[in-house]
C-alpha cells in the first residue's frame, strides 16, 4: 500500500506528559497547555478522542476536527482502538514512534481516510454522500474537508429506513423431542469442534460429559436436572458445553440459551460458537443469535426522530453517524455490538440512551419501522435459534415476564455461573424511587414538556382503542388523572425546598428527611446514605398509607384496561388488521408489567409499618455522586434472591447448568466443604434437586507461573505512599499492570498523583472514572498497548480478558472486604458471620488473580498492598500458587526481574506460615 498524503491541517496531541502541536506547514512543537486551548480555539485542528484531549489539557469545551468522527463515517461498524497506535492498525499505517510523532500521524492519518473515499472498492460508500450533505448542513467540521473527496452517486441512495431489510414471520417451532445423548456422540461431537490437530484433554472431556447429563428428558415437572460445574481457567469450557449445546439442538430441534454476565463473554461466545455452527443455515436464518435487554438496540423510530429535528446541535451529528452505522451493523446492537464503544463518548451527553427504547415507549406494530426493527427481528431469531447468547438478567426477566411462553428458556447454561446470585438480587428486587416513579408517570401521561419528541403517554398510544371502546376510553382517563399522584419534573429541587408536591412526592420527602435524621456516617455529602426501614416515625408511615392508596388508585384502570383489551382482541372491530392486534398485545404485555410494578410498590408500603418480613431486607436511601444527591428511594431486596430464582427460572426449566472458574468456594482444608455456598447459591436446594456437582482442574502450572506478593510496608491511609507504591510497580513491570481499587476517590486520588510521571517515561496509565472513555474501550487499549496499565474498580476485576504480555502484573490496594452495608449486614447475619464475608473476599480474591493467567504461555505477580492481609484468605489462590509477604523493595526486585516461584521461603497455603522446609514439590 502506498503512503497515504498528510492532509494540510494543523494537528494537536496532548497526553500526560506534554502537548504537541504541528503547523500546516510541517513543523512539530512542544506547546504549554495555553497554547495548545488556544490554537486549537483559533481554526480546527486535528486531533483524536476530543473529550479525551480536552481532558488533559483542562479545558472542557475544546473541538476540532476529531479523526473518531471521521473514522466512524468513512468505515461505520468496524473495530477501532481510539489510541494513535489503535488508529494506525486499523487504517494498515505505521505506529507513530512517541508522543511527539502524533501529530505528524494524525495528518497522515486523516489522509488516508479521505483517499479510502476515493478507492472504488470503499465497502462503506452506500449511503455516504446523501448523508454527508445532511452533515454539512449540521456544520459538522469534517463535512467541508471531506467533501471532495466523495463523488455524487450516479443513481439516487436509498434511505436508511427503506434499504434496511425486514424480517420474515416464521411458523411455531414446537416442543422440543426429547432426547438422550450417549457420552460416545458428545466426545465425538467435542472432537470435531476442537479439531483433531488439537491436543486430547481429559478434564474437557469429562467436563463435555457431565454437562450433557443436563439435557437428559426431565423425570417430574418442576424437578429440572441441575449441574453446577466448577472449571478451572484454561480446560476448555466453552467448547465443551457448546459441543453437548450442539448435538442437542440439532437432535431435538429445541434451543439452548447461554447466559453470561459480561458482554465480553458474549462476544467470545459469537466467535467460539462458529465452531459449530454456520452463520447461516441453508433457508437464510442464523442459528446462532446474541440477544440482549431492548435497551441495548437502536430503536428506528427514535431515530428517525432524531434525524428529523427531534436532535440538534452535536447529538444531530451523533445520529447521522449512527444512522451511516445501522445500515451496516450486524444486528443494531449499539451497547457492545459493533457500534464503537466510543462513539458515545466523543458527544457527551446521553445522545445513545436517547436512541435505544430505554423507556418501553415502542409502539409495536404501531410502528412504520416494525418490520425491520432491529429488536424484533432479535425476538423472532432467537425464537427459531439453535443458540441463544444472552445475559443473566435477560434470561431472568424472559422466565419471570416474557411476552410469549413458547419463548421461554427451557435448557440454560449459565456461564459466569458465580454472577447468577447478584444478577437475581436485582432482577427480582423492588425499588420504589423518585426516578422510577417519575418514570412511569412519564409512560402514562406523556412527557411534561411539549419539545420532548414523539414520547407520547398511554391516551395517545391507545387512542383508537380509546375512541372505540368507552370504557377502555375511561380507563385511560382514570389512570392519566390518578398517575398526577406520581413525582413530576422538579420533584428533587422542591424535596429540598420542603415543598412536595402530590403523595408520592410527600413520601420521598418524609424518607428523604428521615434517612438524613439517621445518618450516623460523618460522611461528607458525595456517598450515599441509607437507613433501615424499621422504627419509622409516624409521619413516614402515613405518607407510605396515603401513597399506596395513591398507587393502586393507578393500578386499578391500568388493570381495568388491560381487561378492555383482551376483550377487543377476543371479539375485534372489523378496522383491526394484523398490525393492529399485534400493537394491543404489546400494549397488554406493558400493561401487566406496569401493575405488576405497582402492586410490588404498594405491598412494600404498606409493610412499612408492619413486623419485618424474615424473608426481605427493606431499607430506605438517599443517593449521591459527587456532592449531588439524585435520587431517593425504598429498596426492598429477598435476603436469599435465589428462592424466587428456582421459582421462575429452575422450576419450569428442563435443564440448567452453572459453571465458572470460581463457582466453588476455595476454603482451607479445615474450613469445610467448597460447594456448600455454591449449591445454595444456586438455587436448587429450594426445588429440592440434587445438583450434579462436577470440577474440572485449570491445566496451568501456577507454581511456575504465577506467584502472589504480599506487601507489608505499604500503610493503611498513607495514600502518598499508596500511590508511590502503584507507580514503582508500574515502573519495574514496564507496564501492563491492572491496578484494582475499592474506591473510587482513592483510584482517582492515586491516577493523579502518577499519571504525569508514568506518561513522561512511555507507560501510558488510563482509569476508570477519570478518562472519559467507556469501560469496554479502556480495556480495548490496556490490551492492544502492552506498555500501558490500567487502575479501576469492580467491574474491571471480573470482566477483563486480556490474554498474554498485556496484563502481566494485577495490583489490588486492599483486601476487598464487602462494603458494611445494610443489605450485606442481614445476610452476613444469617449466613454465619465472618464466615459469609471471608467467602465473599475469597471470591473476589480468586476473580482478581483470575486475570492474570488466562492462557499456559501467560505468566505473571499478583501483589496485594496490605500487611494485614489474613492468612485464612489465602486459600483464594490457586493450589501451588507461591505465596510470599514481602517489602515493597522485595517486591519491586521480583517484578522487575521477573522471578516466580522458584526461591524460597514460601508460605504455606492453609497455615498462611512462612516455612523454609515446605518441599519444594509443594510449591
Ligand atoms: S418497533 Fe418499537 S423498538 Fe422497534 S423501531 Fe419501532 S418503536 Fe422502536
Amino acid at each position: 500500500m502506498s503512503e497515504p498524503s498528510p492532509l494540510p491541517l494543523p494537528a494537536l496531541h496532548a497526553s500526560h506528559s506534554g502537548n504537541w502541536l504541528r503547523a500546516t506547514n510541517g513543523s512539530t512543537k512542544a506547546v504549554s497547555k495555553g497554547d495548545a486551548i488556544m490554537a486549537a480555539a483559533d481554526t480546527p485542528v486535528l486531533l483524536l478522542n476530543a473529550p479525551l484531549v480536552a481532558n488533559r489539557l483542562g479545558y472542557p469545551d475544546l473541538s476540532g476536527l476529531d479523526l473518531l468522527e471521521l473514522f466512524a463515517f468513512v468505515h461505520p461498524a468496524r473495530f477501532c482502538v481510539p489510541t494513535p497506535r489503535g488508529l494506525a492498525s486499523a487504517l494498515g499505517l505505521d505506529e507513530p514512534e512517541g508522543d511527539e510523532a502524533v501529530p505528524a500521524f494524525l495528518q497522515k492519518a486523516a489522509g488516508a481516510l479521505a483517499e479510502a473515499c476515493e478507492d472504488p472498492e470503499w465497502f462503506e460508500r452506500a449511503g455516504a454522500w446523501s448523508s454527508l450533505q445532511s452533515l454539512e448542513k449540521l456544520r459538522w467540521p469534517w463535512a467541508q474537508v471531506i467533501k471532495p473527496h466523495i463523488a455524487r452517486p450516479e443513481k439516487a441512495e436509498r434511505w436508511l429506513f427503506s434499504a434496511l431489510p425486514e424480517w420474515e414471520e416464521a411458523g411455531e417451532r414446537g416442543p422440543p423431542r426429547q432426547v438422550d445423548l450417549p457420552s460416545a456422540d458428545v466426545l465425538a461431537k467435542l472432537d470435531e469442534l476442537t479439531g483433531e490437530a488439537a491436543e486430547r484433554r481429559e478434564g474437557q472431556r469429562d467436563y463435555s460429559s457431565d454437562v450433557a447429563k443436563i439435557f437428559a428428558p426431565r423425570q417430574r415437572s418442576e424437578l429440572p436436572h441441575v449441574a453446577l460445574a466448577q472449571a478451572g481457567t484454561g480446560i476448555g469450557k466453552t467448547l465443551g458445553y457448546l459441543a453437548p449445546s450442539s448435538l442437542w439442538a440439532t437432535q431435538s430441534g429445541g434451543t439452548v440459551w447461554v447466559s453470561t454476565f459480561t458482554k465480553n463473554l458474549q462476544r467470545q461466545l459469537r466467535t467460539e460458537s462458529r465452531r459449530a455452527w454456520p452463520m447461516k443455515r441453508p433457508d437464510g436464518t442464523p442459528p446462532v443469535v446474541v440477544r440482549k435487554g431492548r435497551e441495548n438496540y437502536l430503536c428506528l423510530l427514535n431515530l428517525e426522530d432524531a434525524l428529523q429535528g427531534g436532535f440538534a446541535g452535536r447529538p444531530a451529528i451523533l445520529a447521522q453517524l449512527v444512522a451511516r452505522w445501522a445500515s451496516f451493523s450486524r444486528d443494531g446492537d449499539m451497547i457492545g455490538g459493533d457500534l464503537p464503544g466510543w462513539l458515545g463518548t466523543l458527544f457527551r451527553k446521553r445522545g445513545i440512551a436517547a436512541l435505544t427504547d430505554q423507556r418501553g415507549e415502542c409502539v409495536y406494530a404501531g410502528c412504520p419501522h416494525y418490520r425491520k426493527c432491529f429488536i424484533e427481528r432479535a425476538a423472532r431469531d432467537s425464537a427459531q435459534a439453535d443458540l441463544v447468547i444472552a445475559n443473566h438478567a435477560l434470561v431472568m426477566v424472559n422466565a419471570a415476564r416474557g411476552r410469549d411462553h413458547a419463548q421461554r428458556p427451557t435448557r440454560v447454561i449459565f456461564d459466569e455461573g458465580h454472577h447468577v446470585f447478584e444478577a437475581a438480587d436485582s432482577t427480582f428486587a423492588a425499588t420504589i424511587s423518585g426516578q422510577e416513579a417519575i418514570e412511569l408517570r412519564r409512560w402514562i401521561m406523556g412527557p411534561e414538556r411539549k419539545n420532548r419528541g414523539r414520547r407520547r403517554g398511554l391516551s395517545a398510544r391507545l387512542a383508537d382503542v380509546a375512541s372505540y371502546d368507552e370504557e377502555g376510553g375511561e380507563a385511560i382517563e382514570q389512570a392519566c388523572e390518578n398517575a398526577s399522584a406520581l413525582p413530576s419534573e422538579g420533584w428533587l429541587q422542591r424535596l429540598h425546598e420542603n415543598e412536595p408536591s402530590g403523595p408520592a412526592e410527600a413520601l420521598l420527602s418524609a424518607v428523604r428527611t428521615v434517612t438524613y435524621a439517621r445518618d450516623e456516617t460523618g460522611q461528607e455529602a458525595g456517598y450515599g446514605i441509607e437507613t433501615e426501614a424499621s422504627g419509622l416515625p409516624g409521619d413516614v408511615i402515613e405518607a407510605a398509607n396515603t401513597a399506596a392508596e395513591a398507587l393502586a388508585s393507578i393500578r386499578t384502570p391500568l388493570m381495568r384496561l388491560g381487561a378492555r383489551l383482551e376483550a377487543v382482541m377476543a371479539d375485534p372491530p372489523d378496522w383491526l388488521d394484523g398490525q393492529g392486534r399485534a400493537r394491543i398485545e404489546g400494549a397488554r404485555f406493558s400493561l401487566a408489567w406496569r401493575a405488576d410494578l405497582l402492586a410490588a410498590w404498594e405491598s412494600l408500603l404498606v409493610r412499612l409499618g408492619g413486623p419485618a418480613d424474615p424473608e426481605f431486607v427493606d431499607w430506605l436511601a438517599v443517593d449521591r455522586s459527587d456532592a449531588r444527591e439524585f435520587d431517593v428511594a425504598i429498596h426492598r431486596r429477598w435476603l436469599d434472591p435465589m428462592k424466587p430464582f428456582a421459582k421462575a427460572v429452575l422450576e419450569p426449566a428442563h435443564g440448567v447448568m452453572l459453571t465458572s472458574a470460581t463457582l466453588t468456594d476455595r476454603v482451607g482444608a479445615e474450613a469445610g466443604d467448597p460447594w456448600e455456598s455454591a449449591i445454595a447459591r444456586s438455587g436448587a436446594g429450594h426445588i429440592e434437586s440434587q445438583p450434579l456437582l462436577t470440577a474440572a482442574q485449570s491445566p496451568f502450572d501456577y507454581a511456575k507461573r504465577a506467584e502472589v506478593l504480599i506487601v507489608t510496608d505499604v500503610k493503611k491511609g498513607d495514600l502518598p505512599g499508596l500511590a508511590g507504591a502503584y507507580a514503582r510497580l508500574i515502573e519495574a513491570s514496564e507496564g501492563g499492570v491492572l491496578g484494582l481499587f475499592t474506591a473510587i476517590r482513592r483510584m482517582r486520588a492515586v491516577h493523579g498523583r502518577i499519571a504525569d510521571r508514568l506518561a513522561r517515561e512511555g507507560l501510558p496509565l488510563y482509569a476508570q472514572h477519570v478518562d472519559p472513555i467507556d469501560t469496554g474501550t479502556l480495556v480495548d487499549i490496556f490490551r492492544d498497548d502492552p506498555r500501558s496499565s490500567l487502575l479501576g474498580t469492580d467491574a474491571l476485576r471480573d470482566g477483563v480478558d486480556v490474554p498474554g504480555r498485556s496484563l502481566r502484573c494485577v495490583v489490588l490496594e486492599a483486601v476487598p472486604w464487602p462494603r458494611p452495608d445494610i443489605l450485606h449486614k442481614a445476610r452476613r447475619a444469617a449466613n454465619g458471620g465472618s464466615s459469609h464475608d471471608d467467602r465473599i473476599i475469597r471470591a473476589r480474591l480468586a476473580q482478581a488473580f483470575g486475570r492474570l493467567i488466562r492462557n499456559k504461555d501467560d505468566a505473571g505477580h499478583f501483589v496485594v498492598l496490605s500487611s494485614a492481609f489474613p492468612s485464612r484468605l489465602l486459600s483464594a489462590f490457586p493450589e501451588g500458587t507461591m505465596v510470599r509477604r514481602v517489602t515493597l523493595d522485595e517486591a519491586l526486585e521480583r517484578v522487575s526481574g521477573g522471578l516466580i516461584g522458584e526461591d524460597k521461603p514460601k508460605v504455606d497455603q492453609n497455615t498462611g506460615i512462612l516455612d523454609d522446609n515446605i518441599p519444594d514439590s509443594f510449591a
